[in-house]
């Protein structure tokens, strides 16, 4: 298995996975067109996809969704409450629709199995997943208020784990937005805070992933080196040989640019 980050941040989000010659998306949340472009600059052929999986109907999420199913053939996997939350053009008749997921179903597609789980967060059964393939655990963790006690449990074995870390408390408090986006955000239904993701860090992470990515940070009340720092601190409090090579294996998910390649 190997994933590659295109894109993450409150403008868009995509995850590419590739196993066993299969390629899906976790989420399509930058313009079709964008996603394309940065598949084929990691040296993919971007008509060539085999699922698109939706954790829920924002548009960060769905941006890219129906003209790369359209163009690609690609199937998209959401769920029905996320579907008829979620405004596609022509009501997503030029959509290839994949099986109905929900928040509580494993699925799969080609040998990649998909087991989400549902997340506090203010979209449409919104939901979390791992996915297990080649002997690979891999979690992807977005779009919630706090960290759950299931979404704890789901992380554990995880070898790799891409987590939300969207905001710095007082960077929001400061921040341009109005009183009510700001609590929108802080919110139980919201996004996870660098402290609430290190709280998880602290107490509950196994220390097993081989790679972290902190991702879907907030353009405006966060940065990268805060959200990384943070999450470095974390660890750090666990003791030196917790999480050894710290420094190299917590990266940090970019707006504008994909990642490197994380391959097992
Ligand atoms: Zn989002
Ligand atoms: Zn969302």
């Amino acid at each position: 298995m190997r994933l590659i980050v295109l894109g993450s941040g409150s403008t868009g989000n995509v995850l590419l996975i590739e196993s066993g010659g299969a390629r899906v998306l976790v989420d399509a949340g930058l313009t079709a067109k964008e996603t394309a472009r940065r598949i084929a600059a990691n040296g993919l052929d971007p008509t060539r996809l085999d699922g698109i999986v939706i954790t829920h109907e924002h548009s960060d999420h769905i941006k890219g969704a129906a003209v790369l199913s359209k163009t690609t053939g690609a199937p998209v996997f959401m769920s029905a409450a996320a579907r008829s939350a979620s405004s596609f053009p022509n009501g997503g008749e030029d959509i290839v629709w994949g099986e109905r997921v929900s928040s509580s179903e494993p699925f799969q597609i080609g040998p990649m199995e998909f087991y989400p789980f549902g997340i506090p967060h203010d979209g449409a059964d919104t939901f979390a997943v791992t996915v297990k393939a080649d002997g690979i655990k891999a979690g992807i963790v977005t779009d919630l208020g706090y960290i759950t006690q299931l979404a704890a449990e789901r992380l554990r074995g995880c070898d790799f784990i891409l987590i939300e870390s969207n905001h710095d408390l007082d960077l929001l408090k400061v921040g341009p937005y109005p009183w009510s986006v700001k609590q929108r955000i802080a919110s139980r239904l919201g996004h996870l805070s660098n402290d609430e993701t290190s709280r998880w860090l602290r107490e509950d992470f196994d220390g097993q992933a081989r790679f972290l990515v902190l991702a879907h940070l907030s353009r405006r009340c966060n940065h990268p080196e805060l959200a990384r720092l943070a999450a470095l601190r974390a660890l750090r409090a666990r003791g030196a040989s917790f999480f050894p090579d710290a420094e190299k294996r917590v990266t940090v998910a970019n707006h504008d640019r994909a990642s490197e390649w994380f391959e097992f």
